[in-house]
């Protein structure tokens, strides 16, 4: 397979998966001269407006039951990021011997522009925008896509070899890459997640490290030197496996990372040209809350010096770097108390890093539907930082069990949740939406429970019966 795509008139292209990854990958193919057909397993009445919209593209449909009537004469398959690899239709393309590809894939492939790609458990959306904003602010175009939001292959179309994509990936979308090849990966950090889908912690970690499978020495790989597990994939047997240049970060001093802290200044070492370490910024000057959000930044400010940013500008670059929605985002602030939201948690682990994010009393709304990952050291942590906690949804009673002696109450809606916080909350406190879970038991998703989250902070400014 060659890293370009030639789409020859009349190839057969069938898109699986018709929410809006896929119609954008129809949305595209068409302005090429190639058949396309469409596809997904979601009940025929469920489809009617993506059917449309399929077949203003020019698409056929053709339902999971029919496919076979087309397989034998189709070329490409491509794969929307939530459709699994393994799911019934995705296994008749690969019976048929019908190469499959990702979203991701399609538009790598498609693509004039150098790629940035960033990946991790956590922190992923921050630093892809991050980087975006820091090359716009060194004067560069860059179009941000992927799972940020919009899918990349819609960023991708028209952008010339002197633009810059910079591309939020997933594990799932990066198992489905065959040639995908970013100038500059980003490896954020690797945290319990989706054992649902691999079978072991060392299969998503895989899945991950393939951002940088592809590449070369031409290429730039950015790691958290701070994550065993980043560390560990970047050897085998010995060997190294990162065949791109390293750039490592760290919270820490090392003489091995190009980027870390000293006296609380950001500090670049140059791997190429005059050695001697550049202070960048203080820390104190990153406008984001929180210790994760350091290494998020570390990440963007060494993929933005990758792309030949100039170091002098990333300062005033970042500091006009605004907070994304329902990640420790600051809603209010009513009697003395904070109101943060931080729905987009859905780990232990990103509770515990904005647990670790402030020096003042916490009051905790956490729980939601689990995600299998167990609450122990969220727990520990629970009992060390958080003066009360309320439970809610699927794993209320779960994370209860895990959080010791902290004084723990349920409640069943985000309006009772933020109400009882309330009243566990004094002066100088703050009380933070932080769920560790998924949203889907109780809200419509992460950014409804957020939006519910500030509704309910906003009515406790109301007089009572207003
Ligand atoms: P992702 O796109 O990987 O889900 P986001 O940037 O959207 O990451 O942040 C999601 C949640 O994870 C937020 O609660 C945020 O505060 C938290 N978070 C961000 N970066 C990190 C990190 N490096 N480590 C732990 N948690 C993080």
């Amino acid at each position: 397979m060659t890293d370009t795509l030639e789409l020859r008139a009349g190839d057969a292209i069938l898109v699986i998966g018709l929410g809006r990854s896929g119609l954008a990958s129809l949305e595209i193919l068409a302005h090429h001269n190639v058949r396309l057909y469409a596809t997904d397993e979601k009940p025929p009445e469920e489809l009617s407006e993506a059917i449309a919209a399929a077949e203003s593209f020019g698409a056929r449909f053709v339902e999971p039951a029919a496919l076979d009537a087309i397989l034998p004469t189709t070329s490409w398959a491509v794969l929307s990021p939530g459709v699994p690899p393994i799911s019934p239709v995705v296994r008749a393309v690969h019976r048929a011997n019908v190469p499959v590809m990702g979203e991701i894939e399609l538009a790598y492939r498609l693509c004039k522009a150098p790629i940035v790609a960033v990946t991790g458990t956590k922190g992923k959306s921050t630093t892809t925008a991050m980087i975006g904003h820091l090359l716009r602010g060194c004067g560069l175009t860059a179009r941000v896509g992927g799972n940020i939001g919009n899918p990349l292959i819609k960023e991708i179309e028209g952008a010339t070899s002197k633009e810059w994509i910079v591309a939020e990936v997933s594990s799932f979308q990066l198992e489905t890459i065959r040639a995908f090849k970013p100038r500059v990966a980003v490896l954020l950090n690797i945290a319990p997640d989706h054992l649902d889908r691999y079978p072991s912690m060392d299969e998503y970690a895989e899945a991950k490290y393939r951002i940088c499978a592809n590449q070369s020495m031409s290429d730039w790989f950015v790691g958290n030197l701070d994550d065993p597990r980043i560390e560990a994939l970047a050897w085998r047997h010995g060997n190294a496996r990162v065949q791109a240049r390293q750039l490592w970060f760290t919270r820490n001093g090392s003489e091995r990372a190009t980027m870390y802290l000293r006296d609380g200044v950001v500090t670049y070492a140059p791997v190429t040209g005059d050695p001697r370490p550049i202070p960048l910024l203080p820390c104190s000057e990153i406008p984001l809350q929180g210790e994760h959000n350091v290494e998020n930044a570390m990440a963007a400010l060494l993929a933005a010096l990758a792309v030949g940013c100039p170091p002098a500008s990333l300062r005033a670059a970042i500091r006009s770097f605004a907070p994304m929605p329902h990640r420790l985002e600051r809603v209010a602030e009513i009697d003395g108390v904070l109101y943060v939201d931080d729905s987009k948690s859905t780990v232990p682990t990103s509770v515990v890093a904005a647990l670790r994010s402030y020096d003042r009393p916490i009051v905790l709304i956490a729980g939601g539907r689990s995600k299998g990952i167990g609450f122990d050291a969220l727990g520990s942590a629970i009992a060390q930082r958080v003066k009360a906690l309320v439970a809610i949804g699927e794993s209320a009673a779960e994370i209860r069990k895990a959080s010791g002696d902290v004084p723990v109450v349920e409640a069943f809606s985000m309006e009772e949740a933020v109400q009882r916080a309330r009243e566990l909350a004094a002066p100088g406190d703050v009380v933070l939406l932080s769920p560790g879970c998924a949203s889907f038991d109780m809200f419509a998703s992460a950014e409804d429970r957020g939006e519910q989250f500030s509704a309910a902070v906003a009515s406790q400014r109301e007089p009572a019966g207003a």
